[in-house]
């Protein structure tokens, strides 16, 4: 396999359940519905921004419609025509038929922030001749409107066969009404920086990205306070160096943009 680039360091996005930091409890409770959502209870993810939320409804949904995955560790083959479908129409609805496991699936991602009439039309239109199964991933549950919110309510309590899961880092903003909807919820933290160290190690050995000492591993996951995005940044420059080399050096370098996200976070 060849080195990624620079860019491509800086695009990744996690191919499975086992490319994450820390956070097991909301991994697990997604884990355990990829085998069959039908009947599985509606699941809320809440925890604070870029504690990789949005990233596992990402891979859940990519993993539910692959032709091919891995259930065990929950990770989609990458290759299948889902696959490839999922990855280029990363923004919209898919209103395609999926077929894994010889069932019909919809996947619809709705940024609950700018919810369309064609969305809402779309989910509720939904029934049981058209998909075995409906599962709707909603992003920032909290910025649904009233009336939105209303619509939504009543498909989760009239269609069985639609299986709901939220993220939102603000979930007492939601009302309890809708709230109540979801049996289950799990909360995401920032990830400990001993997990961070061991995800600097695995990452830089996909990627081909040289260390000049294990301990700069560390001193990257302490700097990054538990933001996995401020690591992958800093991997990402030192793979736009000619020696690709991760540095102590230029982790320090970076004092002045790690300031500078912090404040505008
Ligand atoms: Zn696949």
């Amino acid at each position: 396999m060849s080195p990624a680039t620079s860019r491509e360091i800086s695009m990744y996005f996690p191919n499975g359940f086992d490319e994450f930091c820390g956070n097991t409890a909301a991994i697990d409770a997604l884990r355990r519905r990829l085998g069959d959502v039908s009947g599985a209870a509606n699941l809320l993810i809440t925890g604070p921004p870029g504690t990789g939320k949005s990233g596992m409804a990402k891979v859940f949904g990519r993993t539910l419609c692959c032709q091919s995955p891995d259930l065990t560790i929950g990770r989609a083959c990458g290759g299948c025509g889902s696959c490839r479908l999922f990855d280029c129409r990363d923004s919209e609805l898919y209103t395609d038929l999926w077929a894994p496991r010889g069932r019909s699936l919809a996947w619809w991602p709705i940024d609950c922030g700018n919810v369309s009439c064609r969305d809402l039309r779309l989910v509720r239109r939904h029934s049981s001749w058209e998909f075995d199964q409906v599962v709707v991933w909603l992003d920032e549950a909290h910025r649904l409107s009233g009336a939105r919110r209303g619509q939504l309510l009543k498909k989760m309590e009239e269609d069985p066969n639609a299986f709901f899961v939220a993220t939102t880092s603000e979930p007492d903003a939601l009302p309890l009404n809708f709230r109540r909807r979801f049996a289950e919820e799990v909360e995401t933290e920032w990830a400990d920086a001993s997990a961070i160290t061991r995800w600097l190690a695995d990452r830089c050995r996909q990627w081909g990205v040289a260390v000049d000492d294990p301990s700069t591993f560390a001193l990257l996951a302490r700097r990054s306070r538990g933001n996995v995005a401020f690591c992958q940044a800093t991997v990402a420059a030192a793979a736009g160096l000619p020696e690709r080399v991760l540095t102590a050096t230029l982790v320090r370098s970076r004092e002045a943009f790690f300031d500078a996200v912090e404040a505008n976070v």
